[in-house]
C-alpha cells in the first residue's frame, strides 16, 4: 500500500488507519520538532500531489475487509490540505462508509474557503497552534513566507464558528522557543477567545528534525494550570518523567491495544510514549497472568491479548 498506513494506535484516537496525502515533506511549515524530518518542499500550494484514484482504490481494498477501527485519519508525511482534491475524498469515505473521519493540520490553509468547505464532513480536525505572537510563530513553525500567525488564528476560529466539525487544538511546547511565562499567557489567551473542544499540551517526545528538547510532564501541568482552559489534556508524558510511569498503568493500556490488535513491541513503544524496557516489563508481567501471548509473524514478535 502506497498512500495508507497502519492502523496505528495513538492515546488521542484509538485505532486509525493513516492516509498520506502528500508525498515526503511537502508542507508549508517546517517545524523545529516534525517527527518526519527536514521540509523538502515549503509550499502552500494546493495540488493532487498523490493520485485521489490511486488513494481510493487502496481504501476500497482494505476497507472492503470490514476492519474495526476508530477513525480513518488524514496525516502523514506532510500537510494533509494541501492536497487539493480532499473534499472529493471526504465524501467518498462518508458516502460510502461509517468510519469516523479525523484530520490532522498544522491550521495554515483553513482560512481558505475551498479548504473550509472540504473539511466540514470530517468529524474531528486537529489543528495545531505553538504560538501567541508572531516572533515565536516564525521560530517554532519556520512556515512559509506569506504564512502567519494571524492567518492560522483566523482559520481555527473559522474552522470552530463555521463547521460543526470537533476541534482539539494542540500546542507542542519546545524548551526554550514557546513555553516562556509571556508566551504561554499569548497563547492561553488566543485558546480561551477560540474556544475549542479540547486543547491538548504536547511535547517533543521523538526524534525531532532539528535539535529541540521537550518539557517535563511537571512543567506541562503547570501551563496547564497557569492558562486554566477548562477542557485541557496534557497528551504526552514529559521528557524528564518517563521512566515514572506506574508499571500498572503500563500494564493497562499495553492490555488495552493488543486485545484488540497483536502488536510488535516498537509501535507499543511508540503508541504510549514510554521506555521500551517499561513496555518489556509490562508484557512479562501479562504473560505470567495468562492476559498476553506472544506470537511471530513475518519473522517479528507480536504481542496479542487474550480477551475474556
Ligand atoms: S506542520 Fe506537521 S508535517 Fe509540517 S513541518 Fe510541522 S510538524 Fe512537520
Amino acid at each position: 500500500m502506497k498512500y495508507i498506513f497502519g492502523p496505528v494506535f495513538s492515546r488521542r484516537l484509538g485505532l486509525s488507519l493513516g492516509v498520506d496525502l502528500v508525498p515526503h515533506k511537502v508542507c508549508s511549515m517546517d517545524c523545529l520538532y516534525c517527527e518526519v524530518g527536514p521540509t523538502t518542499e515549503k509550499t502552500l500550494e494546493r495540488a493532487e500531489y498523490v493520485p485521489l484514484s490511486g488513494v481510493i482504490s487502496e481504501l476500497k481494498e482494505y476497507l472492503s475487509y470490514k476492519p474495526e477501527i476508530d477513525y480513518v485519519t488524514f496525516s502523514g508525511y506532510g500537510e494533509p490540505t494541501l492536497f487539493s482534491r480532499l473534499g472529493e475524498l471526504v465524501d467518498f469515505l462518508k458516502d460510502n462508509y461509517p468510519y469516523r473521519l479525523a484530520l490532522l493540520t498544522n491550521s495554515s490553509l483553513l482560512k481558505r474557503d475551498d479548504v473550509l468547505k472540504d473539511v466540514k464532513r470530517i468529524d474531528l480536525v486537529l489543528p495545531s497552534l505553538d504560538a501567541g505572537s508572531e516572533e515565536v510563530f516564525r521560530k517554532v513553525n519556520r512556515p512559509v513566507p506569506g504564512l502567519s500567525l494571524k492567518d492560522v488564528v483566523e482559520g481555527i476560529g473559522r474552522l470552530i464558528s463555521e463547521t460543526s466539525c470537533q476541534v482539539w487544538i494542540e500546542t507542542l511546547f519546545v524548551k526554550g522557543i514557546n513555553d516562556s511565562p509571556e508566551e504561554v499567557e499569548r497563547i492561553g489567551n488566543l485558546i480561551h477567545t477560540l474556544k475549542p473542544h479540547k486543547w491538548q499540551l504536547n511535547t517533543v517526545s521523538r526524534p525531532p528534525a532539528y535539535g529541540v528538547k521537550g518539557l517535563s510532564y511537571e512543567e506541562l501541568e503547570e501551563i496547564s494550570r497557569r492558562v486554566g482552559y477548562p477542557s485541557t489534556e496534557i497528551i504526552s508524558k514529559g521528557v524528564a518523567s518517563r521512566k515514572k510511569v506506574p508499571i500498572s498503568q503500563v500494564k493497562e493500556e499495553v492490555y488495552d491495544i493488543v486485545v484488540r490488535r497483536p502488536c510488535p513491541i516498537d509501535e507499543l513503544c511508540d503508541a504510549l510514549g514510554v521506555l521500551r524496557e517499561e513496555v518489556e516489563e509490562a508484557v512479562k508481567e501479562l504473560i505470567k497472568e495468562g492476559k498476553v501471548k506472544e506470537l511471530y509473524f513475518g519473522g517479528e514478535p507480536y504481542v496479542k491479548g487474550i480477551s475474556g
